[in-house]
């Protein structure tokens, strides 16, 4: 089979491909891929992580891809990683509070803006009062695409995040595209088959230089980021990508 480049992989394509769940690569919604094209509108994209490094690690390169090309990205982080561990030991408020920094130090690098959801790390929950109160943050944002965890994940503040976008997606009426990212494909993000990828081989950098400011986030860049990067390239024909799964809006409405 002839090898197509993403260039020759048409809008139209690509939103077909949406729609049919078949995998395509393209940046949601994005008109145009060079970084010097001006944007046909204003996006604003919402990544939705438990933790934080959880956005940059999933979604860092295309996040860089969305705010290059003049999109507004919000990092919203559930909790802010109060129990997270150092290298040295900390209260939970002191660990809560230098994991904070981090978060603002990988926005500027792929100049985002951060935003705190207010749970706590290891001790989310899921109730009327918090998807109430995760909704009415959503609301303020009025993000035409959100990304967030897989919900097939043994780490409960990811499948936390996960539910709660779900459940503001619904009361939304479904007015933002869902997009579920990947973390640390096999002890983590399970069961994932991409829909969507997106080459991160210009933004590879910054993403690494945003999870680099995180606690261990050499360390886990190294050990699993980097070559889920690079397989994700292998699979859709670039360097390094990134992969999600779509939620089409009608897949509730339509008898398979
Ligand atoms: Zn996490």
């Amino acid at each position: 089979m002839a090898h197509r480049r993403q260039e020759d992989i048409s809008r139209r394509e690509m939103l077909a491909g949406l729609a049919s769940s078949a995998a395509v690569v393209g940046l949601p919604l994005a008109e145009g891929s060079a970084a010097d094209a001006p944007p046909q509108r204003k996006l604003k994209v919402l990544v939705a992580g438990a933790h934080p490094d959880d956005p940059e690690l999933s979604a860092g390169g295309t996040i860089a891809r969305y705010t290059d090309l003049g999109h507004e990205v919000v990092c919203l982080y559930l909790t802010r990683g109060e129990v997270g561990k150092l290298n040295e030991p900390k209260t939970p408020e002191e660990t809560g509070k230098i994991r904070s920094a981090e978060c603002e130090k990988a926005c500027v690098i792929l100049k985002a803006r951060p935003l705190f959801a207010g749970q706590v790390d290891a001790s989310t929950e899921v109730n009327s009062e918090r998807c109430a109160a995760f909704l009415k943050l959503i609301d303020a944002v009025k993000p035409d695409v959100v990304f967030t965890h897989w919900p097939i994940d043994p780490h409960r503040d990811h499948r936390t995040t996960s539910l709660l976008v779900y459940d503001a997606w619904f009361k939304a009426a479904k007015k933002f595209e869902l997009f579920y990212f990947e973390v640390k494909a096999g002890p983590q993000t399970q069961l994932f088959r991409p829909t969507l990828y997106v080459d991160i081989t210009t933004t590879e950098d910054r993403k690494k230089q945003a999870c680099f400011v995180h606690s261990h986030g050499e360390q886990v860049y190294t050990g699993w980021t980097d070559l889920m990067n690079r397989f994700r390239g292998l699979e859709c024909r670039c360097k390094f990508a990134e992969a999600f799964v779509h939620l089409p809006r009608g897949a509730a409405d339509s008898l398979p």
